[in-house]
């Protein structure tokens, strides 16, 4: 999860530097057209935003991105506001406000744990209202500049294109991160944190996986002997040591085979069967025997540790709880008889 939220920091700092280069790079624009057009009130008030957004790259710097979303949103609706009621609506200064709602989104989600960052609907909202007054407003009061017809039909093609690159270029950021997020979750959920093997989710979905290739699989179940007992003469800490030493010999002996952590020390392999059934059982007790030569150190210490195996190979369409209670019964045969042994 640290690995997500650094990952959202990231994408946040590289969205708002593009946004504050593409705002800059725009504002310089405009201070030569307006001055091109004579419409110098503009020309100034685009100065004033160039410093405006030179400053915000101080803000960057200390990452500070929810306090430049909330100047960046103040400082477009107020020069959207002024640049319309100056030079009129056919400019289409008003479109940008439109596009100012998918970064009050990008931004809430990126920033969700940052007490500053405003519900994206209250903003939109505050945009919408700025629109409204905006077309309003050009109802009953003219430009108080104009300008050529051929700059009125450029700005207006120019804020469509600016809306248009940032609404898709941000839901593709959204989207791409979502979708990856998705994936790395998918992936955490079926992993056992503690041996980093598959969990029981995983073995169940691997389970439905077969479809009707089962009868080609075993299933072994092992348990750890007498663990209880290893736990409380050397510590949970060291038992743990073992639970991850034991899943990870289990995991190389059966590299072909599905391994997972059924629960506490007990453990659950489906494996296909081999040319026979006696090599089947012969590769899995394999483990068995790894495990009884393994020598295991732990803080220096020399330790050994055993398991028992029962296997079940597949029968009649069962569910992959009955087919894992029948290993279990031979497992438990196993452990009757003296424990460190595979029963099939
Ligand atoms: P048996 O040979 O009959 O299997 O005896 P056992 O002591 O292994 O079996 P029992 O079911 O009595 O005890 C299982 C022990 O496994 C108890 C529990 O503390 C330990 N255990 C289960 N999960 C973990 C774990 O994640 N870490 C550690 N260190 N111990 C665990
Ligand atoms: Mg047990
Ligand atoms: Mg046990």
């Amino acid at each position: 999860m640290l690995n997500s939220k650094m990952d959202s920091t990231k994408l946040m700092n590289i969205v708002c530097m593009i946004s504050n280069i593409t705002f800059l790079l725009i504002h310089i624009t405009y201070i030569i057209l307006f001055l091109i057009t004579k419409a110098y009130i503009l020309a100034y008030i685009n100065i004033f935003s160039s410093i405006f957004y030179g400053f915000m790259f101080l803000l960057l710097k200390f990452k500070k991105h929810e306090i430049f979303a909330l100047l960046c949103g103040i400082e477009i609706t107020a020069y959207m506001i002024c640049a319309t009621i100056i030079v009129g609506y056919k400019c289409g200064f008003q479109l940008c406000l439109i596009g100012l709602c998918t970064l009050a989104f990008v931004t809430k989600y990126f920033l969700k744990d940052r007490k500053l960052v405003i519900n994206p609907i209250i903003v939109s909202a505050f945009f919408l209202t700025a629109y409204i007054f905006l077309f309003i407003w050009q109802k009953f009061n003219d430009p108080i500049i104009e300008i050529p017809d051929y700059m009125t039909s450029l700005l207006y093609l120019s804020h469509s294109i600016i809306v248009f690159i940032f609404c898709v270029g941000f839901l593709i950021i959204l989207v791409e991160y979502v979708f990856k997020l998705e994936i790395k979750i998918r992936k955490e959920s079926e992993v056992d944190k503690l041996t980093q093997i598959a969990n029981r989710k995983a073995l169940n979905d691997y389970y439905d996986r077969l479809g009707n290739q089962k009868a080609n699989y075993v299933v072994a179940m092992f348990d750890i002997d007498s663990f209880k007992k290893f736990n409380d003469i050397n510590g949970h800490l060291c038992g743990d040591y073992v639970l991850k030493e034991i899943a990870s010999i289990a995991k190389n002996n059966s590299l072909n085979d599905f391994v997972s952590r059924w629960g506490g020390e007990e453990f659950v392999i489906i494996s296909k069967i081999e040319d026979d059934l006696e090599n089947t059982y012969k590769k899995i007790d394999l483990i068995r025997e790894t495990i009884d030569k393994y020598e295991f150190r732990y803080n220096n210490k020399k330790l050994h540790s055993t398991i028992t195996i029962g296997i079940a190979v597949f029968d009649n369409d069962e569910s992959l709880d009955a087919w894992i209670s029948r290993a279990d019964k031979q497992l438990y045969k196993g452990k009757k008889n003296g424990k460190n042994k595979t029963i099939y």
